[in-house]
């Protein structure tokens, strides 16, 4: 059991900021995420996609940009829980009590649910025994192009995914397969138009329409995806990785109990201080809703400042706060 300041739900871009601007004010700060990396979608839907609209970055890649927020939070030491969905929140005296699911409990005198379109996983085809491949030689998401350089990769689904990484990994891979049960893919035309032009030059192989049906392999490496018609008629494609890309399930799971008042899945707050219907707790980012919400990253920076500042005066009783520039005051830690 382990107590802070502020528990922040969600380690996306905006729940990143959210230990900085924390920081700035002096409260410490214990942050949750139900994924294994920090980023939220930045890192699981479009790592290495460009963003333009970023204050002062006129390109940043989605990756890079979570690497600079993580950095940016460092000086304030958060204690990061990754892979780790926050499923209980009660109160209790002083502020709030959040578990999680593997038990780890953590005391907090305010919380912020920075926690994006609710915890997302991928929607996984249902293959017998493809857990085991999961992480080996089955993923939902690209990290690193580099990563499948050589390889024979399956890509299943006919959605703007799996055709951009289908072009995409078409420059890097040995060989790429793309599976979709119709003829037509659903992607952007001009990226529907792309694969089929490399797939006329060879580059890519259609496998239309088939969809998936199993897959063999020892030891979490694949050796072969099968795949059927409508008419039952089967293939096996020999391959090294399957990127199933059916896309993810989003859910606000737990966050819809804790008594917050809620509209259409989002969590509405007071648009000065992104405070919530329940005392102590705040939201931001993509989850908080108020009348004439952006969800942009920049957006969740500025409601991450304000929701701080409201913060302030729960962790600092009878402390006035005096506004100052990041310039007047640093960084702690920081020359
Ligand atoms: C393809 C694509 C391109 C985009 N391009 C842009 C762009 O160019 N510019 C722009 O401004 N925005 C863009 N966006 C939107 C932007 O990514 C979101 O606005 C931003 O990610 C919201 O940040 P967030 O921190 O609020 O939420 P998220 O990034 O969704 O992060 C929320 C995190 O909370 C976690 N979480 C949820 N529930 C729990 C729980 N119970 N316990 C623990 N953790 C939990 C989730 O796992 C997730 O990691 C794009 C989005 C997509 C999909």
């Amino acid at each position: 059991m382990s107590e802070t300041d502020v528990a922040i739900v969600g380690a996306g871009p905006v729940g990143l900021f959210a230990v900085f601007e924390c920081g700035m004010l002096k409260m410490r700060t214990h942050v949750f995420d139900a994924l294994d990396l920090p980023g939220g979608q930045c890192t699981a839907l479009y790592p290495e996609k460009p963003i333009y609209d970023i204050p002062g970055y006129p390109r940043i890649e989605s990756l890079a940009l979570v690497e600079k927020l993580t950095e940016q939070a460092a000086p304030f030491d958060p204690v990061y829980h990754l892979g780790s969905p926050v499923t209980g929140l009660s109160r209790e005296s002083g502020g709030f009590r959040l578990t999680t699911a593997a038990g780890v409990s953590v005391a907090a005198k305010a919380v912020v649910i920075a926690a994006g379109v609710g915890a997302f996983g991928p929607n996984r085809p249902p293959l017998p025994g493809i857990e085991a491949y999961e992480g080996k030689s089955v993923f939902y998401l690209v990290k690193r192009r580099e990563d499948f350089r050589g390889k024979r990769v399956v890509i299943a689904g006919g959605g703007d995914s799996a055709v951009d990484w289908a072009i995409s990994l078409a420059e890097v891979a040995g060989q790429v397969m793309v599976v979709h049960r119709r003829a037509k893919f659903r992607a952007a035309p001009e990226s529907a138009a792309r694969l089929e032009a490399l797939a006329k030059s060879g580059a890519i192989e259609l496998v239309i329409p088939y969809q998936l049906a199993g897959l063999e392999g020892e030891a979490g490496a694949l050796s072969r995806v099968l795949v059927s018609d409508l008419d039952g008629k089967t293939r096996a494609l020999e391959a090294d990785c399957l990127l199933p890309f059916f896309g993810l399930s989003m859910n606000l799971g737990a966050i819809a109990e804790w008594g917050l008042n809620l509209d259409r899945n989002h969590i509405t707050v007071e648009a000065a201080t992104c405070a919530t219907s329940v005392p102590g707790i705040f939201a931001i980012g993509d989850i908080a809703t108020y009348p004439g919400k952006l969800k942009l990253i920049l957006s969740g920076f500025s409601e991450a400042a304000m929701a701080a500042h409201a913060i302030y005066p729960l962790v600092h009783p009878g402390e006035a706060l005096h506004f100052e520039y990041s310039t007047t005051k640093g960084v702690p830690g920081k020359g």
